[in-house]
Protein backbone atom coordinates (compact mmCIF):
# COMPACT_ATOMS: atom_id res chain seq x y z
CA UNK A 1 0.00 0.00 0.00
CA UNK A 2 1.15 3.26 -0.91
CA UNK A 3 1.79 5.71 2.29
CA UNK A 4 -0.80 8.78 2.10
CA UNK A 5 0.77 11.86 0.78
CA UNK A 6 1.25 14.79 3.16
CA UNK A 7 -2.40 16.71 1.41
CA UNK A 8 -3.86 12.91 2.24
CA UNK A 9 -2.45 13.25 5.36
CA UNK A 10 -3.63 16.72 6.33
CA UNK A 11 -6.61 16.19 5.32
CA UNK A 12 -7.26 12.51 7.35
CA UNK A 13 -5.95 14.42 10.56
CA UNK A 14 -8.10 17.59 10.08
CA UNK A 15 -11.11 15.42 9.63
CA UNK A 16 -10.72 13.72 12.95
CA UNK A 17 -9.92 17.14 14.45
CA UNK A 18 -13.48 18.45 13.37
CA UNK A 19 -15.11 15.90 15.15
CA UNK A 20 -13.98 17.87 18.21
CA UNK A 21 -16.86 20.41 19.02
CA UNK A 22 -17.82 22.20 22.59
CA UNK A 23 -20.72 23.44 23.87
CA UNK A 24 -21.69 26.51 23.37
CA UNK A 25 -21.88 27.08 27.14
CA UNK A 26 -18.05 25.87 27.05
CA UNK A 27 -17.14 29.20 26.45
CA UNK A 28 -18.37 32.23 28.56
CA UNK A 29 -16.92 36.06 28.75
CA UNK A 30 -18.12 39.49 30.44
CA UNK A 31 -20.37 41.69 28.75
CA UNK A 32 -18.40 44.33 28.11
CA UNK A 33 -18.40 47.92 29.80
CA UNK A 34 -19.88 50.15 26.61
CA UNK A 35 -17.23 52.68 27.31
CA UNK A 36 -14.09 50.37 27.72
CA UNK A 37 -15.83 48.11 24.46
CA UNK A 38 -15.91 51.85 22.27
CA UNK A 39 -12.87 53.01 23.57
CA UNK A 40 -11.22 49.40 22.47
CA UNK A 41 -12.80 49.57 19.25
CA UNK A 42 -11.58 52.85 18.70
CA UNK A 43 -7.52 51.26 19.52
CA UNK A 44 -8.32 48.24 16.94
CA UNK A 45 -8.42 45.73 19.87
CA UNK A 46 -9.23 42.35 19.10
CA UNK A 47 -12.04 40.89 21.54
CA UNK A 48 -10.30 38.15 23.35
CA UNK A 49 -8.32 41.92 24.61
CA UNK A 50 -11.58 43.42 25.71
CA UNK A 51 -13.97 40.54 27.32
CA UNK A 52 -11.43 37.01 27.60
CA UNK A 53 -13.18 34.07 26.96
CA UNK A 54 -13.27 32.34 30.06
CA UNK A 55 -13.41 28.16 29.55
CA UNK A 56 -13.13 25.14 32.47
CA UNK A 57 -10.07 23.62 32.61
CA UNK A 58 -11.36 20.39 32.63
CA UNK A 59 -13.10 21.16 29.34
CA UNK A 60 -9.90 22.57 28.22
CA UNK A 61 -7.58 19.54 29.44
CA UNK A 62 -10.24 17.19 27.97
CA UNK A 63 -9.71 18.41 24.39
CA UNK A 64 -6.33 18.55 24.30
CA UNK A 65 -6.06 14.66 25.46
CA UNK A 66 -8.17 14.21 22.42
CA UNK A 67 -6.08 16.65 20.35
CA UNK A 68 -2.84 14.77 21.36
CA UNK A 69 -4.65 11.30 20.59
CA UNK A 70 -5.12 12.50 16.61
CA UNK A 71 -1.72 14.02 16.62
CA UNK A 72 -0.19 10.69 17.51
CA UNK A 73 -2.40 8.40 15.47
CA UNK A 74 -1.75 10.69 12.22
CA UNK A 75 1.64 11.83 13.34
CA UNK A 76 3.87 8.94 14.42
CA UNK A 77 6.59 10.99 14.29
CA UNK A 78 5.88 13.95 17.07
CA UNK A 79 3.80 11.07 19.00
CA UNK A 80 6.92 10.88 21.52
CA UNK A 81 7.51 14.61 21.67
CA UNK A 82 3.24 15.10 22.71
CA UNK A 83 3.77 12.15 25.22
CA UNK A 84 6.52 14.59 26.53
CA UNK A 85 4.58 17.57 26.77
CA UNK A 86 1.78 15.53 28.32
CA UNK A 87 3.28 14.65 30.75
CA UNK A 88 4.67 17.69 31.90
CA UNK A 89 1.20 19.41 31.98
CA UNK A 90 0.13 20.84 35.41
CA UNK A 91 -1.90 18.32 37.69
CA UNK A 92 -2.60 20.99 40.48
CA UNK A 93 -6.32 22.45 39.87
CA UNK A 94 -5.20 26.11 40.41
CA UNK A 95 -1.87 25.40 38.11
CA UNK A 96 -4.11 23.81 35.23
CA UNK A 97 -6.94 26.78 35.71
CA UNK A 98 -3.52 29.43 35.45
CA UNK A 99 -2.80 27.61 32.29
CA UNK A 100 -5.80 27.55 30.61
CA UNK A 101 -5.95 31.52 30.76
CA UNK A 102 -2.99 31.83 29.90
CA UNK A 103 -3.42 29.57 26.73
CA UNK A 104 -6.35 31.80 26.18
CA UNK A 105 -4.63 34.90 26.38
CA UNK A 106 -2.18 36.56 23.32
CA UNK A 107 1.46 36.71 24.04
CA UNK A 108 1.67 34.69 27.43
CA UNK A 109 4.58 32.18 26.98
CA UNK A 110 3.00 29.02 28.82
CA UNK A 111 6.28 27.15 27.68
CA UNK A 112 8.83 28.84 29.96
CA UNK A 113 6.58 28.38 32.73
CA UNK A 114 6.05 24.72 32.52
CA UNK A 115 9.76 24.55 33.94
CA UNK A 116 11.01 22.26 31.84
CA UNK A 117 12.48 21.49 28.03
CA UNK A 118 9.55 20.99 25.85
CA UNK A 119 9.89 21.18 21.68
CA UNK A 120 8.07 24.43 21.21
CA UNK A 121 7.03 24.00 17.43
CA UNK A 122 5.04 20.85 18.72
CA UNK A 123 3.89 22.25 22.01
CA UNK A 124 2.27 25.10 19.95
CA UNK A 125 0.72 22.76 17.48
CA UNK A 126 -0.68 20.70 20.00
CA UNK A 127 -1.87 24.06 21.70
CA UNK A 128 -3.37 25.51 18.84
CA UNK A 129 -5.42 23.06 17.74
CA UNK A 130 -7.07 22.47 21.19
CA UNK A 131 -7.38 25.82 21.53
CA UNK A 132 -9.46 26.24 18.19
CA UNK A 133 -12.66 24.68 19.38
CA UNK A 134 -12.49 27.02 21.74
CA UNK A 135 -12.15 30.12 19.92
CA UNK A 136 -14.29 29.05 16.58
CA UNK A 137 -16.99 29.13 19.59
CA UNK A 138 -15.87 32.25 21.59
CA UNK A 139 -16.16 33.91 17.66
CA UNK A 140 -19.71 32.39 17.42
CA UNK A 141 -21.29 33.39 21.20
CA UNK A 142 -19.16 37.18 20.86
CA UNK A 143 -20.31 38.08 17.28
CA UNK A 144 -22.32 40.50 18.18
CA UNK A 145 -19.95 42.65 19.37
CA UNK A 146 -17.36 42.84 16.45
CA UNK A 147 -18.55 43.86 12.69
CA UNK A 148 -16.60 41.63 9.99
CA UNK A 149 -17.09 44.23 7.76
CA UNK A 150 -16.29 47.35 9.69
CA UNK A 151 -13.38 46.14 10.91
CA UNK A 152 -10.58 46.94 8.36
CA UNK A 153 -6.95 45.49 9.81
CA UNK A 154 -5.14 42.95 9.08
CA UNK A 155 -5.38 40.95 12.67
CA UNK A 156 -7.79 38.94 13.14
CA UNK A 157 -11.18 40.92 15.46
CA UNK A 158 -11.60 38.23 18.05
CA UNK A 159 -7.84 36.97 18.47
CA UNK A 160 -5.84 39.38 16.96
CA UNK A 161 -4.30 36.83 14.66
CA UNK A 162 -2.70 36.90 11.68
CA UNK A 163 -4.79 35.65 8.90
CA UNK A 164 -4.13 32.35 6.85
CA UNK A 165 -6.09 33.02 3.79
CA UNK A 166 -7.63 35.87 1.73
CA UNK A 167 -11.18 35.66 -0.64
CA UNK A 168 -11.50 38.19 -3.28
CA UNK A 169 -15.22 38.47 -3.82
CA UNK A 170 -16.86 38.00 -6.69
CA UNK A 171 -19.38 40.62 -7.14
CA UNK A 172 -17.74 43.43 -5.93
CA UNK A 173 -14.04 42.08 -5.79
CA UNK A 174 -14.04 43.00 -2.05
CA UNK A 175 -11.18 41.46 -0.19
CA UNK A 176 -12.08 39.40 2.71
CA UNK A 177 -9.39 37.71 5.47
CA UNK A 178 -9.63 34.68 7.17
CA UNK A 179 -8.51 33.21 11.10
CA UNK A 180 -8.06 29.67 10.79
CA UNK A 181 -8.23 29.88 14.35
CA UNK A 182 -11.62 31.27 14.98
CA UNK A 183 -13.04 30.42 11.65
CA UNK A 184 -13.70 34.33 11.60
CA UNK A 185 -13.68 36.28 8.25
CA UNK A 186 -13.61 40.11 8.02
CA UNK A 187 -13.09 42.53 5.29
CA UNK A 188 -9.50 44.51 4.44
CA UNK A 189 -8.51 46.48 1.78
CA UNK A 190 -8.46 45.23 -1.64
CA UNK A 191 -4.68 45.46 -1.97
CA UNK A 192 -2.01 45.82 0.43
CA UNK A 193 -0.20 43.14 2.40
CA UNK A 194 -1.89 42.46 5.53
CA UNK A 195 1.41 41.36 7.65
CA UNK A 196 3.10 44.87 7.05
CA UNK A 197 2.41 48.49 6.05
CA UNK A 198 3.41 47.78 2.43
CA UNK A 199 1.08 48.95 0.02
CA UNK A 200 2.23 46.66 -2.99
CA UNK A 201 0.53 43.91 -4.65
CA UNK A 202 2.38 40.91 -6.72
CA UNK A 203 0.78 37.97 -6.72
CA UNK A 204 1.82 34.31 -8.70
CA UNK A 205 -0.51 31.71 -9.71
CA UNK A 206 -0.23 27.60 -10.43
CA UNK A 207 -0.73 25.88 -13.62
CA UNK A 208 -4.27 23.96 -12.76
CA UNK A 209 -4.80 25.67 -9.75
CA UNK A 210 -6.48 28.96 -11.67
CA UNK A 211 -9.03 30.29 -8.87
CA UNK A 212 -5.79 30.42 -6.45
CA UNK A 213 -3.63 33.77 -6.57
CA UNK A 214 -0.65 33.88 -3.78
CA UNK A 215 0.11 37.25 -2.92
CA UNK A 216 3.82 38.16 -1.53
CA UNK A 217 4.68 41.03 -0.14
CA UNK A 218 9.07 41.77 -0.56
CA UNK A 219 8.81 44.04 2.67
CA UNK A 220 8.08 41.67 5.09
CA UNK A 221 8.71 38.42 3.50
CA UNK A 222 4.97 37.14 4.13
CA UNK A 223 2.54 35.82 1.64
CA UNK A 224 -1.34 34.86 1.75
CA UNK A 225 -3.12 32.46 -0.48
CA UNK A 226 -6.04 34.14 -1.72
CA UNK A 227 -9.32 32.79 -3.24
CA UNK A 228 -10.36 34.55 -6.41
CA UNK A 229 -13.93 34.52 -5.92
CA UNK A 230 -14.75 35.43 -10.20
CA UNK A 231 -13.12 31.82 -11.01
CA UNK A 232 -14.44 29.53 -8.30
CA UNK A 233 -18.46 29.50 -8.79
CA UNK A 234 -19.39 29.82 -5.30
CA UNK A 235 -20.29 32.69 -3.19
CA UNK A 236 -19.36 31.08 0.12
CA UNK A 237 -16.56 28.60 -0.25
CA UNK A 238 -15.11 27.03 2.74
CA UNK A 239 -12.25 28.69 3.83
CA UNK A 240 -11.14 26.05 6.62
CA UNK A 241 -11.01 23.42 3.60
CA UNK A 242 -9.70 25.24 0.90
CA UNK A 243 -6.44 26.35 3.15
CA UNK A 244 -5.95 22.72 3.94
CA UNK A 245 -6.44 22.13 0.34
CA UNK A 246 -3.78 24.27 -0.88
CA UNK A 247 -0.86 23.25 0.79
CA UNK A 248 0.75 22.75 -2.17
CA UNK A 249 0.64 26.68 -2.77
CA UNK A 250 2.49 27.12 0.48
CA UNK A 251 4.93 25.05 -0.02
CA UNK A 252 5.43 26.73 -3.29
CA UNK A 253 5.84 30.42 -1.68
CA UNK A 254 8.01 29.19 1.20
CA UNK A 255 10.54 27.53 -1.26
CA UNK A 256 10.58 30.76 -2.59
CA UNK A 257 11.76 32.30 0.40
CA UNK A 258 7.99 33.49 1.80
CA UNK A 259 7.35 32.78 5.15
CA UNK A 260 3.77 31.72 6.59
CA UNK A 261 3.13 34.94 8.37
CA UNK A 262 -0.16 33.41 10.20
CA UNK A 263 2.23 30.06 11.78
CA UNK A 264 5.98 31.24 11.16
CA UNK A 265 7.19 27.79 13.10
CA UNK A 266 5.29 25.04 12.72
CA UNK A 267 6.41 21.27 13.09
CA UNK A 268 8.26 19.10 10.36
CA UNK A 269 5.81 16.84 9.24
ZN1 LIG B 1 -8.83 34.76 15.13
ZN1 LIG C 1 4.22 42.69 4.06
Amino acid sequence: MQAPSLQEMLVNFHQELIRITVKEDAVSFSTPDQAIFRQAQEKALPLVNICPPQVKAEDFFAVMTQVAGIIKHFMPDLAAETEQIESALPVDPAEREEFVTGALTPGVDLLSDLKTDLPPETFDFLLNHTIKPFMSQYAVNASKYFDPEMWLKGNCPVCGGKPTLALLEKEKGRRYLYCDLCEVQWRFNRLGCPYCTSNESHFFTCEGMEKYRVYYCDKCHGYIKTIDGAKTGESQPNLFWEDINTIQLDILAMREGYINQAYPQEPEI
